[in-house]
């Protein structure tokens, strides 16, 4: 287990924490990875205008053996099971999105693959939780960590805690 990556897991459709509990399973299951931390469960409303369906956000730590490229066939592979369909539409509604958000502290810009994930710093999404399992990770790129991150984003999409809209 070489490296410390950092998962990003949503789903706005069909039973959204279902599918995102089943993502973290089998994330936790892929060759040479273990699960290290799990973030709760996030309502989020959707960004762009494609969707106005809620999400279900999470993060999840994991260490690995796995290369970033290979780490994200395993996501892409995954996301292909659970029923994912290619979609021009950015944006669309989706049963499972996967985001490779850190990778050690690497900087990595390859086809297909940029490490960090290069909208995370602008996603309240992502960073809240994120914050609950890493404040403290450094992002290799910009200046501060996680909570400083957090602490800067402008981003006013609305975020509750739980995975109903209503905050239930
Ligand atoms: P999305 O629709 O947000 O899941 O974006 C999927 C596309 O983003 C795929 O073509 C990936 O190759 C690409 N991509 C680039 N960097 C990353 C990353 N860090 N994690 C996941 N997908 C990435």
């Amino acid at each position: 287990m070489r490296h410390r990556a950092y998962i990003g897991v949503g789903s706005n459709q069909g039973d959204k924490e279902a599918n995102c509990r089943r993502a973290v399973r089998e994330i936790g299951g892929m060759p040479q990875t273990r699960l290290r931390q799990v973030s709760s469960w996030f309502a989020t409303e959707p960004w762009g205008a494609a969707s106005s369906e809620w999400y279900v956000n999470g993060a999840v730590a994991v260490d690995t053996g796995l290369e970033p490229q290979t780490l994200l066939r395993h996501c892409q592979a995954l996301e292909a099971r659970m029923g994912r369909r290619p979609s021009p539409v950015r944006w669309a509604d989706r049963v499972i999105d996967l985001d490779i958000l850190f990778f050690d502290d690497m900087v990595l810009e390859e086809p297909g693959l940029t490490i960090p994930h290069p909208e995370l710093h602008r996603r309240r999404f992502v960073l809240v939780p994120l914050c609950e399992i890493a404040p403290d990770l450094r992002h290799p790129r910009l200046d501060g960590d996680v909570r400083g991150l957090l602490a800067r984003v402008d981003d006013d999409k609305r975020i509750r805690e739980g995975t109903s809209p209503g905050g239930a």
